[in-house]
């Protein structure tokens, strides 16, 4: 199987953008994810799948915890700096929720705990215990075929 062919593929599942972010001591990281799915709802159960190459796996491992931040359609220039997409340095000011730092004006913001973690192929699964949420009305970042782009609108109605 040619791994273009694969890469094209799941490009074609569109999905939202969300950064991950973590504590270790007193350094926070951040990263760029859109392998994020919900799981479980009883217990409530979420997941994220890291790259063993990424420096977040560590992070994580050591932390124990991490908070799944799901952007705005305003927040690309965040998505592109946690991705390292871009050159300058750039200071964050995160917040807190449950004294796990997170991204400020999210969409919606996740903290877990670790519950157990999978090595799967080149990536390392970590199913997320659900501990606090925090939401916020707004648009979603998209990502498609490894290009950003937003909706023009959102048919709320059912
Ligand atoms: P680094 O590459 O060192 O850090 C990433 C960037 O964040 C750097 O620019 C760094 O300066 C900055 N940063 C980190 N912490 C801070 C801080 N406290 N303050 C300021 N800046 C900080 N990879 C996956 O493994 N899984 C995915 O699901 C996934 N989805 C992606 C989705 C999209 C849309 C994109 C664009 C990329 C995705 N990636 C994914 C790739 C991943 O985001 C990058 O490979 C990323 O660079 C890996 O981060 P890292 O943990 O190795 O740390």
């Amino acid at each position: 199987m040619d791994d273009k062919l694969f890469r094209q593929a799941m490009g074609r599942f569109a999905t939202g953008v969300t950064v991950i972010t973590t504590e270790v001591g007193e350094n926070i990281h951040g990263m760029t994810a859109n392998a994020f799915m919900s799981i479980s709802m009883d217990p409530k159960l979420v997941t994220i799948s890291i790259d063993n190459k990424a420096t977040m796996l560590e992070k994580i491992n050591i932390s124990g915890s991490y908070a799944v931040n799901i952007l705005s359609e305003q927040q690309k220039d965040i998505s592109m700096h946690f991705a390292g997409q871009t050159k300058e340095k750039k200071e964050i000011e995160f917040g807190r929720l449950m004294d796990v730092p997170v991204i400020k004006d999210s969409l919606a913001s996740v903290v877990c705990d670790v519950d157990r973690t999978y090595e799967v192929g080149d990536h390392t699964l970590f199913i997320g215990k659900v501990r606090e949420i925090e939401i916020k009305d707004g648009d979603p970042l998209l990502f498609y075929c490894g290009c950003y782009g937003t909706q023009e609108k959102v048919d709320y109605a059912r």
